[in-house]
């Protein structure tokens, strides 16, 4: 059997998943992450929303109901989890712009305002007044991409359209990480004589060099750009997970990837090992401590019965409102559902409530009440609790 032995694993590679793993690793821990398939990061804008529904998400964020998972991190915490994520970004060129106290607007493929935090540089830009004149490129054929929606909310605004040849985001991105491409596309922008204000693209600036196309592009044709988030698949997720994939393995941390857990190995309240479902070898990975991080329903880290909801992992206790009845609201797309308070309630050092295990610590969107949608805290929420998940197991590894 193909095994490996770790200080920690964490089962989930998500955003949570993804910080508490660096942190562990920063802290000179040996650490494993499995992971069934790609995290909700991928659909999601790129940008870190840290609490929407106040203009100072760091000062909103004590005003919450007790119990929500940012009041088990504490405000120091959280400051340091994000000062460390925006030095990761740094370091593997995908620079986030913003602070923790400041609210920020981006532009949706809509047209529509989305608030939020921490935002790539590519968005800077971004925000602009109702007299700005902004100038719309899209791709001939894309599709998650809507210019005239933007134009019919913002009417001081033009349009023109560019042949890449392919109608994908991922197709055009690749495109534009060859220089040749590059080239011809700027001197295609200055040949449109376009007026003086910003130009907004769909985020297609490349997969893996983002800032750099991104800074080329503004010299070469010397105007502002700013990238304007597709509809899922979205490449700034995609950036930003392939961005903290990277740091984790360049800290020497191990993924398995595509594994979802087949069983568990326990011996009395200890958890020893996991084997993952892994056609043709069966793997087993064992550690001192384990992170659950597996997300929340969309990710399958909890599962809807009729009438129960379950944590598909360990069999957890999980809390929920309890008659169906309730769990919704009538208007879909309205925010506030009470089946989002779903999940694992946690302790102060981040050890499921009522649990069978002493090594087992939670993170990110599975803890209950995060109620990632109502709030606006989706990656923020993530992060700071990976981070914090992380510095409590790393106390009870040493
Ligand atoms: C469509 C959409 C768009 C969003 N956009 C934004 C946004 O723009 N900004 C923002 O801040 N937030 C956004 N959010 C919220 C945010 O993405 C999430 O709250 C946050 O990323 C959750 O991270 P997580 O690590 O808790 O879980 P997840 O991202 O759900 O990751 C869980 C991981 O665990 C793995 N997993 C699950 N079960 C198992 C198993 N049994 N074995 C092994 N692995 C398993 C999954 O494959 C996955 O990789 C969005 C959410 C959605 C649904």
């Amino acid at each position: 059997m193909n095994s490996g032995t770790y200080d920690a694993v964490v089962i989930g590679g998500g955003m949570s998943g993804l910080t508490a793993a660096i942190t562990l690793c920063d802290a000179g821990k040996t650490v494993a992450v499995v992971s069934k398939g790609d995290p909700v990061c991928c659909l999601s804008t790129g940008c870190i929303d840290i609490l929407n529904s106040a203009d100072n998400p760091l000062q909103g964020i004590s005003a919450l109901p007790s119990g929500h998972p940012y009041g088990f991190v504490g405000q120091d915490a959280i400051i340091e989890a994000h000062e460390r994520f925006i030095k990761i970004g740094a370091e593997w060129k995908i620079p986030y712009i913003g602070a923790i106290h400041e609210s920020r607007q981006i532009v949706t493929p809509l047209g529509t305002r989305k608030t939020t935090c921490l935002i790539p540089k590519t968005m800077e830009y971004a925000a602009y007044d109702e007299s700005d004149y902004i100038h719309i490129v899209s791709f001939k054929g894309l599709k998650d991409f809507y210019p005239s929606y933007i134009i019919t909310r913002h009417g001081n605004a033009g349009h023109s359209v560019f042949d890449a040849a392919v109608p994908s985001t991922i197709g055009i991105a690749e495109r534009f990480e060859d220089e040749r491409f590059r080239e011809t596309f700027a001197e295609w922008i200055i040949k449109q004589n376009i007026p003086e204000g910003k130009i907004a693209l769909p985020a297609v600036l490349g997969i893996r060099s983002s800032l750099s196309i991104y800074e080329e592009l503004s010299r070469r044709t010397e105007r502002t750009f700013f990238e304007i988030p597709t509809l899922p698949p979205s490449l700034p997720g995609i950036r930003l997970f392939n961005c903290l994939k990277k740091a984790l393995l360049a800290r020497g941390g191990r993924l398995y990837w595509g594994n979802e857990i087949a069983s568990i190995e326990k011996l009395g309240a200890s958890i020893e090992g996991v084997t993952l479902k892994n056609p043709g070898r069966v793997a087993r990975v064992q550690g001192k401590a384990f992170i659950l991080a597996t997300g929340s329903f969309v990710s399958g880290g909890l599962f809807a019965r009729m009438d129960s909801v379950h944590e598909t992992v360990f069999d957890l206790p999980v809390s929920y409102p309890e008659k169906r009845s309730i769990w919704f609201k009538e208007t879909f797309f309205s925010t506030g559902h009470q089946i989002e308070k779903a999940g694992v309630e946690i302790d102060s050092s981040f050890r499921p409530l009522d649990g069978p295990f002493e090594n087992l610590f939670v993170c990110g969107s599975i803890i209950a009440r995060s109620e990632v949608m109502k709030y606006g805290c989706g990656h923020g929420m993530a992060i700071a609790t990976g981070y914090a998940a992380a510095r409590s197991c790393e106390g009870f590894i040493t």
